[in-house]
């Protein structure tokens, strides 16, 4: 990607495309409600305003039952149907106070980010925090399973602009380590085996298929549905033999617990 390519191909996704064009009461898939519902089992049952950072539609902020919810997204298309008040601002530049939200909620956002914002934006995260911040992610995403390759170009992408790999170790490490940590993990999905899908994608030119996609590089948008070929579906068998149970976990969450200071009320 040139230098001078947008930072934030993910908000160029969802402002074009219809992933988030759609109301945050939509019936959600099965795995999306048992993430859904272990994040807001974090949520303290004393914290009284939550601000969700990066909160789309706004599926989360819909679901979260507290006196003071309000959220932030740098895409307008999932901003006008926030169920809630909601401000527009990049993650890297919070229009708010340090100090100022009980709890700081960001839900399947950092995997998006270019690898080199992620520390910028869970301090920015920290700093507005008063308690509490809770963080998701997928935990340990092999992200060539859900990428593509552009026809016209030959970019490989992941289909919903992921630009990182995130595990507990990597998130932690990108706040104080003075502040107490809790991670827990939702739902159970099957690995793919690498070599198989190296050979899958890179080797035969398979890939995982999205009806809501761009190139990010060339903006070409047309691409072939490849789940349907025989011959990838002989790749998914083989690998249901390789791993043949749901063995890993498929999202990531950390709630760091920020130290009062000496002078907190
Ligand atoms: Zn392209």
């Amino acid at each position: 990607m040139s230098d001078d390519a947008p930072r934030h191909d993910t908000a160029a996704l969802f402002e074009r495309t219809a992933v988030h064009d759609a109301p945050p009461d939509e019936p959600l898939r099965a795995s999306e409600a048992v993430r859904i519902g272990e994040t807001l089992k974090l949520i303290p049952v004393d914290v009284d305003t939550v601000l969700d950072v990066g909160c789309g539609p706004g599926k989360l902020l819909a679901r979260i039952d507290r006196p003071h919810v309000f959220g932030t997204d740098l895409g307008r298309v999932g901003l006008r149907h926030a169920p809630k008040p909601v401000v527009r601002s990049s993650i890297l530049g919070l229009p708010f106070a340090d100090d100022s939200v009980d709890l700081v909620l960001c839900a399947e956002v950092l995997e998006h980010l270019p690898p080199a914002d992620v520390r910028r934006a869970c301090a920015e995260l920290y700093r507005v925090a008063r308690r509490h911040v809770l963080v998701t992610v997928p935990n340990r995403e092999q992200l060539l399973e859900a990428s593509h390759a552009c026809p016209a170009c030959e970019h490989v992408f992941h289909l919903h602009g992921h630009q990182q790999s995130l595990d507990a170790d990597r998130l932690r490490g990108c706040f104080p380590t003075e502040a107490p940590a809790l991670v827990r993990y939702a739902w159970k999905v099957r690995p793919y085996s690498p070599p198989l899908l190296r050979l899958r994608t890179r080797g035969l030119g398979l890939w995982k298929f999205s009806p809501h996609t761009f190139c990010p590089r060339c903006g070409h948008a047309e691409f072939e549905n490849h789940e349907a070929r025989p011959l990838y579906k002989v790749f998914g068998a083989l690998n249901h033999l390789r791993h043949p149970t749901r063995s890993q976990d498929n999202w990531l969450l950390l709630r760091i617990d920020k130290p009062r200071g000496e002078d907190a009320p």
